[in-house]
């Protein structure tokens, strides 16, 4: 068995955006900035992936600049929205402390640039809650920042409400929607989005490539200076091949959002019941308002990393905590914000399923789970202690 259960980390490309990516290698390697014909089929290429990617998100073309990934769109957003605070004497900013990083060591560098940040509360369920949201406006918020779905538990914010709540204060709100674009319909005008970072590797695209809508009116500052690619917002020759694989991927991912969705979450709800017949183990995050394909779980008296090894032996890919900080021990900050102690937290599984997963799958991960389980506790301390009653079970 070789099962790919890691795809909040990464998705395999689909083959149409392959197939788009090397039509257009063979065909468009012109620079799109060149007057000549060849330039300008590049160029042509370009434009129609903006108007396909700006029609799946009910936004404008204009309103669209490309990047090089969720990072770099992520990092432009709260560079512009501050600065743009910073003009109008503004310089507070509500976020969530289960960020993906792109966006928290922005917000640590605002901060040390003379911000003020507060980071809601996304309790035990890893969700905020829009009276909060609200609450937490002061008349110098210049920006709101909450992430669509978060990478590691999967869980889906209430979009449109918190959308709302900002646009009514007047205050500007992005959202990290890097793991929801292609899994979950988005409307940024009906869910009152003003900035939005997306990842084409997140959704079978390629790597590398991404992009950063901006409701028209709001100004983005560049992060690189040089040419003036992307109406001088984003410089650099743009990777025309990788916007045309993008746009493909997000055309299918729409097409079959769906479906696909249907039956991830009979795979997802199979797999969490199957996981949850393991003694002292328990979900991470909203068992409902969860990507379709995500599974997060904590096992007590195990090594999150030592089970993450033991189940690739098996042919099982999947994560412990974010793809980011596997290889530090620190444990996750996102378990961490939803209230798990340090000891749980180190005990985490992240399994992200994809269209390829089977029923078969699923039942060959549980039964393998449960198996790499019980061996890690059989020389486990805490676990002994554990069951010696020396340490209290938390799960
Ligand atoms: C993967 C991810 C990012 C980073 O995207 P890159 O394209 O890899 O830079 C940002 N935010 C979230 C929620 C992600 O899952």
């Amino acid at each position: 068995m070789k099962i790919y259960a890691d795809n909040a980390a990464t998705t395999p490309m689909h083959p149409a955006a392959m197939k788009a990516m090397l039509r257009c290698m063979e065909e468009c390697y012109g620079n799109p900035s060149s007057l000549h014909t060849t330039g300008q089929r590049a160029k042509e290429t370009l434009e129609t992936a903006r108007e396909e990617i700006a029609e799946a998100l009910n936004a404008a073309p204009r309103e669209l600049i490309f990047t090089s990934g969720g990072s770099e769109a992520d990092n432009q957003a709260l560079r512009s929205a501050a600065a743009l605070g910073r003009k109008q004497g503004k310089t507070h900013i509500i976020s969530t402390a289960f960020e993906h990083h792109a966006v928290l060591h922005t917000l640590e560098r605002l901060e040390r640039e003379g911000f003020s940040v507060t980071l809601l509360d996304v309790h035990a369920d890893g969700l905020v809650r829009p009276a909060e949201l609200e609450a937490a406006i002061r008349p110098d918020t210049c920006l709101v920042s909450v992430m669509y779905a978060n990478n590691e538990i999967g869980t889906v914010q209430p979009i449109r409400e918190l959308g709302a709540i900002c646009r009514a204060h007047g205050v500007l709100f992005h959202t990290d929607a890097v793991q929801a674009v292609g899994q979950l319909p988005i409307d940024v005008q009906a869910q009152h989005i003003d900035l939005l970072s997306a990842s084409a590797h997140k959704f079978h695209g390629p790597k590398g490539i991404g992009f950063l809508y901006a409701r028209r009116g709001v100004p983005l500052t560049p992060l690189i200076e040089g040419g003036a690619q992307e109406r001088g917002k984003r410089a650099g020759t743009e990777n025309v091949p990788a916007v045309a694989g993008m746009a493909a991927a997000l055309k299918e991912a729409v097409a079959g959002m769906e479906e696909n969705a249907a039956r991830l979450r009979v795979l997802r709800d199979r797999l969490i019941e199957g996981l949850n017949t393991i003694p002292h183990a328990a979900l991470n995050g909203d068992p409902i308002r969860r990507l379709p394909g995500n599974v997060s779980f904590c096992f007590e008296g195990v090594e999150g990393e030592a089970l993450l090894l033991l189940l690739d032996d098996r042919g099982v890919a999947a994560s412990s905590g974010s793809a980011c900080t596997s290889g530090a021990l620190d444990p996750s900050h996102v378990l961490l914000a939803i209230g798990r102690s340090h000891d749980v937290a180190h005990g985490s599984l992240r399994l992200s399923l994809g269209p390829d997963t089977t029923e078969a799958e699923i039942d060959y991960i549980v039964e393998n789970v449960r198996d790499v389980v019980a061996h890690l506790r059989g020389f486990s301390p805490v676990w002994r202690d554990l069951t010696e009653g020396k340490a209290a079970f938390i799960l």
